[in-house]
């Protein structure tokens, strides 16, 4: 099985596992037990951790909330904001091409009175910097983009809508777990007051993220989701997932160590993918923004042939088409109709990530299927379309 999914989730780095593993067992304190060794030595690798994850987006420690992950964040981000209900400003301001994290997020607080507004896309899937000109005023509350697209890996232009945001004086939020790794993320150049991150799309855990907060709790008061014990600065209530958080850090300090070099190598890859197939297939169209593109992102557009089937016909590769199963029925991804008003693109479309893993036998293989099976479906499609002999 040859895996190109990597924007689904990253396979933990055996460095990372080595790393988590004394957590499980020798050292299992729970870092909030200070009065003794184990609490303490727990408490001693979550302060590493914490250095680890601050130094990859050049963050200052206390700006570092851990999470159960991205989802978690985005929402702790837009409901902490939500709930601060800051005096005239009931709006938020976001993309039509978020993570359902974010838009259901912000769906949610239409509930307490907030109104949604979507920013549109180009067909690349860039932000519409006019529109946002437009949109952004001085009732907007937050406004949350995402770095880079995890469909079409188009990368947003976040420090000109930050500026945008902090001129109306509105707070910016974004969610960057796609971009962390294969980007330069830095929280300072950006000027993001909030930034949501995931373990497992750094080839770290699942189940562990973080919430950037520019200046800590105290440089930043948003309202927590979770209450308790009062953890991670009362913003994050529960006992903290000590083997996840080492792992996690372990994940960035590689990350710091690696990433120009294998952003390059993915990008040579991800290139050499697609020039095969378009040699091949010079009708199929490539998503996305050429410029702005996360390295090991592609999104293809085969014209005519059926994604799923596509699918079906290549069962020793893991990638993903363009829809999703919602309530028994396909239903096209709200990206791909977002960035095309053409309905049957999103159905053609497949989308494959290629990561650290990722060996050039592996694309090469993965384009030999690949064609294989186009050729199969279209013989197969042309056999139909012959007149019945009988
Ligand atoms: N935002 C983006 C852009 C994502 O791609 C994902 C994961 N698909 C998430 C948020 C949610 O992350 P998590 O799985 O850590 O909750």
């Amino acid at each position: 099985m040859i895996n190109l999914d990597y924007h689904s989730t990253t396979p933990c780095d055996p460095r990372v596992v080595q790393a988590m593993l004394p957590y499980f067992h020798e050292k299992f304190g729970n870092p909030s037990s200070t009065q003794h060794a184990f609490g303490r030595e727990a408490a001693a690798a979550v302060r590493r951790a914490r250095d680890q994850v601050a130094n990859l987006i050049n963050a200052y420690p206390q700006e570092i909330i851990f999470t159960s992950g991205a989802t978690e964040s985005n929402n702790l981000a837009i409901t902490g904001v939500a709930l601060l209900e800051i005096p005239g400003r009931r709006r938020i301001v976001t993309t039509k091409i978020e993570h359902k994290s974010v838009l259901e997020t912000c769906h949610w607080a239409q509930r307490f009175g907030y109104e949604v507004e979507l920013l549109d896309v180009d067909q690349t899937g860039r932000v519409n910097l006019d529109h946002a000109e437009q949109v952004i005023t001085s009732e907007t509350a937050l406004v949350s983009v995402q770095a880079a697209n995890n469909e079409i890996g188009t990368i947003q232009d976040i420090p000109a809508l930050t500026q945008l945001a902090h001129e109306r004086g509105a707070l910016f939020h974004c969610d960057a777990a796609q971009a962390i790794g294969k980007i330069k993320v830095d929280v300072l150049e950006w000027n993001v007051d909030l930034m949501s991150l995931s373990g497992h799309k750094l080839y770290g855990p699942k189940g562990i993220g973080v919430l950037y907060l520019c200046g800590g709790k105290r440089g930043f008061p948003i309202l927590p989701l979770m209450h308790g014990g009062g953890q991670e600065d009362g913003l994050r209530s529960g006992t903290l997932n000590v083997p996840a958080i080492v792992g996690l850090g372990e994940a960035c300090r590689i990350l710091d160590e690696c990433w120009q070099d294998e952003a390059q190598r993915i990008m040579y890859l991800r290139d050499r993918f697609e020039e095969i197939i378009k040699k091949r297939y010079p009708d199929v169209v490539i998503n996305g923004n050429k410029a702005y593109r996360l390295p090991g992102s592609s999104s293809i557009t085969f014209p005519g042939i059926d994604a799923e089937v596509l699918m079906a016909n290549t069962p020793d590769l893991a990638w993903s088409t363009g829809s999703a199963c919602n309530s028994g029925a396909l239903e096209p991804s709200h990206v791909l109709l977002a960035i095309s008003k053409n309905r049957t693109r999103a159905y053609e479309t497949m989308r494959v990530g290629i990561g650290r893993f990722t060996t050039q036998e592996d694309i090469d293989l993965a384009v030999d299927l690949i064609i294989g099976a186009l050729e199969r479906i279209q013989q197969l499609m042309s056999d139909l379309r012959k007149p019945s002999s009988a």
